[in-house]
């Protein structure tokens, strides 16, 4: 892809584009940041533009056979190393096995999480994980010749994923790089890097989005409607990923807002039965569906402290939610913002874990009516 298809994130493709016209390429380059904020994307960008042949001073061409190929990930020269399972513990699992199934997920559209892709090769059970068998393919890819007269370029996505035998071979090939060999390196998680690994790497780090360059995203990329955009912009709090799994799910979100207000409304009255009710009907949701409706309290619990605080520069919400909240806020101090937060946030950690979403969430209403009433 062309950096002016990546969303936002104008720092640093200049910085990028910057090394690359300035001849100061490093050859090791770890791309780190915040989930959903186009970390691959970028990088993709990157090496279309190391590998295109008519690059311009902003740009690649996007047009000529190696940007081609590069959008295709079918270029030569570009080895794409990412997590893979085993269907069996003896499996000889690696990347190369699985291209298909990744060049599908990435052709769609190229700003996938990891559980996209988890559940695209269909491992929620399975381990996934960048093995050893994929050390002598990388080492054999390293030692050939390129095609063409250019770079060879080495994008490992979800380098958290290496295993310990392979992230070692990889940094006596960082230590001392075979020549015009680039290696990008992706993280979501940098805080699980090898230190030896960072300290051989310059950093890129992505910004988090904001709420326009994901609005104007979801625009461009899937002609999403203005006023649906924003919303979507609005709760995806950065995260691109997040906006584009909610899109299918729009009026799920719509009904939210209605649920939260009865949901709250119970609770505060201490109203059992309309609680008890509330669960069941809860109940009967996905866990997926029951979390984004956990995540959206948070937002809303967020934004009503932050108006609370009569922090107005921190407020995003639409008009029907603003609306709500003009009394609710007055319930969210700090203190009770902290504490029901702090519930809500269990309440994900229990239903990801196959806990019986009822009782979750019948306790979780009880615990919110104690601490709405005693510190609000
Ligand atoms: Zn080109």
């Amino acid at each position: 892809m062309k950096f002016s298809k990546v969303i936002g994130q104008s720092q640093l493709k200049e910085q990028l584009i910057g090394m690359v016209k300035s001849g100061r390429i490093s050859h090791t380059m770890l791309f780190a940041g915040p989930q959903g904020s186009g970390k691959l994307p970028i990088a993709m960008a990157y090496a279309q533009y190391l590998l295109c042949q008519n690059p311009t001073d902003t740009d690649s061409c996007g047009t000529c056979p190696s940007c081609r190929r590069v959008a295709k990930l079918e270029h030569p020269d570009l080895h794409m190393i990412y997590p893979v399972i085993k269907r069996k513990s003896t499996d000889d699992a690696k990347s190369e096995d699985f291209i298909t199934s990744f060049r599908e997920m990435y052709i769609k559209h190229p700003y996938f999480s990891y559980n996209n892709w988890i559940q695209k090769l269909n491992a929620e059970n399975k381990q996934a994980g960048i093995f050893v068998s994929e050390n002598k393919t990388l080492m054999h890819k390293l030692s050939m010749k390129s095609y063409g007269d250019n770079y060879k370029v080495f994008v490992i996505w979800m380098m958290e994923k290496v295993n310990q035998v392979t992230a070692n071979k990889l940094l006596k090939a960082l230590e001392e790089p075979p020549e015009k060999t680039i290696f990008l390196l992706v993280t979501d998680r940098i805080e699980l890097i090898l230190p030896t690994i960072i300290s051989r790497s310059q950093l890129a780090r992505t910004a988090m989005l904001k709420v326009e360059e994901i609005k104007e995203g979801l625009i461009s990329k899937f002609g999403v409607p203005d006023a649906q955009a924003e919303k979507l912009a609005v709760f995806a709090d950065g995260n691109f990923h997040k906006a584009v799994s909610l899109m299918d799910n729009t009026e799920e979100l719509d009904q939210n807002l209605e649920r939260f207000a009865n949901y709250f409304r119970h609770c505060y009255s201490f109203n059992v039965e309309g609680i008890n009710s509330m669960a069941n009907e809860f109940k009967t949701f996905s866990r997926d569906n029951l979390i984004d409706f956990l995540e959206y309290s948070l937002f809303l619990i967020r934004n009503n402290m932050a108006l609370n605080l009569h922090l107005e520069q921190m407020v995003r919400m639409t008009d029907e939610e603003r609306k709500f909240s003009e009394n609710f806020h007055k319930l969210i101090n700090p203190a009770t913002a902290h504490l029901v937060s702090r519930e809500i946030e269990e309440a994900i950690f229990h239903i990801g874990r196959n806990v019986n979403t009822r009782i979750v969430m019948f306790d979780l209403a009880i615990k919110i009516y104690e601490n709405l009433r005693t510190k609000a």
